[in-house]
């Protein structure tokens, strides 16, 4: 059976919802093809996975008609950030504040199913959006063919779509890019997310915290319920051997690492591995396609920025292709998505470049590095402008 439609997004996870959510003002046929049900969010449970989204990304899951509805249910502000490292204690941290730069917080701590939950229920709440969406879910693309006036993609189901433009949205795994070729740059430091929520003996302060140990990077950041969510990114060996401790010796093991920055911790919600997958598509885009979010480039979580560089690609596609559609060109033409691909590229690389950076900082065991490491966030403690450029970046109003 073959179905036609203007536009295929593939994946609905936030990056794909907000590009279906952003496009739906044009008249035009959108096909969402997704491997698992979109589920519904539950405000009885915290679940496991949240994202620091920064302001620039509320601005666009506002565009996308979702975030008034996010910020009603569930949202932790966080104003404060401390980050410290093996040599130093957690008093001499380095410390960033919204105050510092006049803002009312530097982002918010939100559950990625909070996310996808409203982005789906924006879709479908709005009657001229819903009549111009098809959903086929759950469903996988298998395979992709372009030719010269449109693309078809074959689904798992034996149901063949006919599309001039495929938005891929399938994360780092990616089947769209891996079928068309499309090289990328490995960047894998073998690491492992093992993420847990978590309740702490003193209060977070809406602070979220980061510390980083040898090739170990703790995150702790702050939960609405006044619960904390961690991340430790870690080795496979590491991260293994932490899910193996019981809730107790975990919770002991997180209050070390940490110094007792939080007082005694334990578990709230036992720990879940994630496999951090770290690479960059050479190219984003190829006739009748274009990549978008993790399928284009999936970073470190340490400074929280996949998703805000994920909402910022949904957010430049949509312009592209609405101004697009508006001079009545074809959605699909490689010269067209290349605009999409100059004006987001550069942005993420520069963000990878600064996020490798760090890591190898960070991790250097070179004594040289590791003093001027020291002496280098004791200085950044004191030079607010720079600082003040640092948090307006992370925020994602000020490009690197
Ligand atoms: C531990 C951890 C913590 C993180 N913390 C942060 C943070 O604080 N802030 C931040 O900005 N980012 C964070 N990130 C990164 C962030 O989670 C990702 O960048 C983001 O989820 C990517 O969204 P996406 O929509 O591009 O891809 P995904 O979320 O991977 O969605 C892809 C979707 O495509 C579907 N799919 C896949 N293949 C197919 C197929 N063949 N056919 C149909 N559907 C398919 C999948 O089912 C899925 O729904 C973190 C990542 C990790 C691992």
């Amino acid at each position: 059976m073959q179905k036609q439609h203007d536009i295929v997004i593939i994946g609905a996870g936030i990056v794909g919802l907000s590009i279906a959510n952003l496009l739906a003002e044009l008249p035009l046929s959108i096909a969402i093809v997704e491997a698992h049900e979109v589920a519904e969010w539950n405000s009885e449970e915290y679940s496991l996975r949240v994202s620091a989204i920064s302001t620039a990304s509320q601005q666009t899951l506002t565009k996308a008609g979702a975030w008034p509805h996010i910020a009603k249910q569930r949202i932790s502000i966080y104003s404060d950030m401390r980050i410290w490292e093996k040599a130093i204690n957690a008093s001499e941290a380095l410390h960033f504040s919204s105050n510092d730069v006049g803002t009312e917080s530097l982002g918010c701590i939100v559950e990625n199913a909070l996310i996808r939950s409203e982005l789906k229920t924006s879709l479908n709440n709005n009657e001229l959006h819903k009549a111009k969406i098809t959903w086929y879910c759950p469903d996988q693309l298998s395979s992709i063919e372009v030719f010269e006036t449109h693309a078809e993609i074959q689904l798992q189901s034996e149901i063949q779509l006919k599309a001039k433009l495929v938005i891929a949205a399938d994360g780092a795994n990616s089947v769209t890019r891996k079928s068309l070729n499309l090289s990328e740059v490995s960047r894998s430091h073998a690491q492992f997310g093992v993420v847990a929520q978590l309740k702490t003996e003193k209060p977070h302060h809406q602070t979220a915290y980061q510390r980083f140990y040898d090739q170990d990077v703790l995150g702790i950041l702050p939960l609405a319920n006044g619960d904390c969510s961690m991340v430790w990114s870690c080795s496979q060996t590491k991260a293994e051997k932490l899910l193996n401790l019981s809730d107790e010796q975990l919770g002991d093991e997180i209050s070390d690492f940490n110094q007792g920055i939080l007082g005694d911790i334990t578990v709230a919600q036992s720990a879940q591995i994630f496999p951090l997958q770290l690479l960059h598509s050479r190219q984003y885009v190829s006739e009748r396609v274009v990549l978008c979010g993790d399928a284009a480039h999936a970073v470190h979580p340490l400074a929280g920025q996949g998703l805000n560089l994920g909402l910022l690609d949904a957010a430049v596609l949509a312009d592209v292709l609405i101004d697009a559609w508006k001079a009545n060109f074809d959605l699909g033409d490689l010269s067209l998505l290349r605009q999409y691909e100059r004006k987001r590229k550069g942005n993420n690389v520069q963000m990878m470049t600064v996020l490798d950076s760090l890591l190898a900082v960070f991790q250097s065991t070179n004594p040289v590095l590791q003093q001027a490491r020291r002496f280098g966030m004791g200085l950044l403690n004191q030079v607010r402008p720079l600082k003040n450029t640092l948090i307006e970046q992370a925020l994602g109003l000020k490009k690197l």
